[in-house]
Order: C-alpha cells, then structure tokens, then sequence
C-alpha cells in the first residue's frame, strides 16, 4: 500500500489492546514490531487500512476472545490509550493515539461485519477500498460511524453551565448532555431534543464546536454549545440522575482529559465558549 506510517501493529483482543509485558504504559499507543507479533502469533491475519491524518497505512489484527493472552503479554483496555493525552488535548484522529483508535474501530468493525448482511455469505475484503465486500451477492459494507451531540448548555444570565450525572458515570461525577442522532435528524435538533428530554430545557444558539472519533464502539462525538432559553430543570431518571447549573466556583467531579466532554468543559472554565 502506501509508506508505513509507524511500524508498530495494533493487536486486539475484545476492548483491549495487547501488548508485551516490557511495553512501557507510556508507549502502548505505538502498538507491537510486526517480527515480535509473528514470532508469537504464527498464523495471525493482519488487516490494513490508509491512516486517515498523513500519507501511509496503519495495521492491526484480532486475537479471538477466547484466545489465551501468552506470557509475557498484557491486554490494557483501549480506554486506558485516552490517559496518554495530556491535560487540554482531545482524541482528534491524529498521532498514535489517532491511529490506535482508528485500527481498533476497524479492528470491531471487521468482527461485526464476518457475513454479508443481505444474503450471509461470508464477506472478503474488498481489494480496492476499505470495505467489506461479499463474493456472492457485491454488497459492499463500510465501517460504521454513529454521529453523538455533546452539548454544553450555558446560562448567560450568571455564566454557569449544566451539568448532569449519568447513572453509567462514575460517582459523583457530572457531565454534559450527549446522545445519538436518529435517522432523519439535523445535528441541531438532535441537540435540542435531547437535552428536552434528559433536562426538559429548551435551548437557543446552537453552535458546533468541534468533533472527535470515539470508537466505544463506533461514535463519532460532535461538540456543540447552547444557550439556556426557557424551563425548569427535570432529569429523566433513565440516564440523567442528577443535573445542576453549575459556577466556576462550585465545580463537582469532572471527566476525564482527552474526552470532548472535558475540552468543552474547559473551553467554558477558560470563558472561550
Ligand atoms: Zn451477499
């Protein structure tokens, strides 16, 4: 294909990435030399794909979930990538971390798509593109990407910003309103019903900000502000347990870095959004 990219390959297992006990944490996102991945993994199909942020391809290959991790190997769940991103930074497809993001939405992908969708026949890969493509029927299949809103609603009467707890989220932790874009449906209004039905506000001002690929396991995370126009709070009490206006001053638990939930936050900490 084209000019290697890096030359380490990516090797999943379920929601981890394995790599050899003497990878330092630090170096997990460069993924394993293709020699040390051969000499343990004889028969192991490696799959391809163009890097999608400079010329080059990167690689990566699956380990069956039942598969027995050798010694001298650890799986680190994906996720854990994410804590290599320093403080301010978001996952933007690019760099290692990019990458391995990128080879494991492929790496899910290609798992989910073993048969072909309209007739089950087992696909192939498609020689000419990133595609799955099946040798009966020439139904192709893509990688599927699932646009989400994240929204930060902002309060411009006294600056503050809602934030929700989510029952997934960890305690105490409080978040953004965020939620998939159904069939049919702009990004705006995506956000406008979501935070109608999590919070019950209604919100004007709508503005994109900026998106990250959020392979959990096929997002695409889209980061937009709003402004508070009418409403009570009322949390649904199906996801949103808890949600608040929140002040510089009175901040809770926050999300992580490297999440678009926490540039916004910050964005909003900074007095940019
Ligand atoms: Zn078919």
């Amino acid at each position: 294909m084209n000019i290697e990219i890096g030359t380490g390959i990516y090797l999943f297992q379920g929601s981890s990435l394995v790599v050899t006990d003497e990878t330092p944490d630090t170096a997990i996102a460069d993924g394993t030399p293709p020699e040390i991945i051969h000499q343990t993994f004889k028969d192991i199909g490696i799959f391809e794909m163009p890097a999608v942020d400079a010329p080059g391809t990167i690689r990566g290959a699956s380990l069956g979930k039942d598969a027995p991790v050798p010694v001298g190997w650890r799986a680190v769940p994906v996720r854990q990538g994410l804590s290599l991103l320093t403080a301010g930074t978001t996952v933007d497809g690019t760099g290692p971390i990019g990458r391995m993001l990128r080879a494991y939405h492929i790496a899910q992908w290609r798992q989910d798509s073993l048969f072909c969708g309209s007739c089950g026949t087992k696909n192939t890969d498609a020689p000419d593109e990133l595609a799955r493509l099946c040798p009966a029927c020439g139904r192709r299949e893509y990688p599927r990407i699932s646009p989400a809103v994240i929204t930060i609603i902002i309060n411009d009467d006294d600056g503050s910003a809602l934030l929700a707890h989510n029952k997934k989220f960890a305690d105490g932790v409080y978040s953004l309103i965020a939620g998939f874009n159904e069939a049919g449906e702009s990004l705006e209004a995506t956000v406008a019903r979501e935070i109608r039905e999590e919070v019950g506000l209604e919100v004007r001002d709508i503005k994109y900000i900026a998106s990250q690929p959020w392979p959990f396991p096929n997002s695409l995370m889209l980061g937009f502000t709003a402004r508070y126009a009418s409403g009570e709070i009322h949390p649904d009490g199906i996801e949103i347990e808890d949600a608040r206006w929140f002040t510089r001053d009175t901040l809770p638990k926050l999300p992580g870095n490297g999440s678009v939930s926490r540039y916004l936050i910050n964005g909003w900490l900074e007095g940019s959004l």
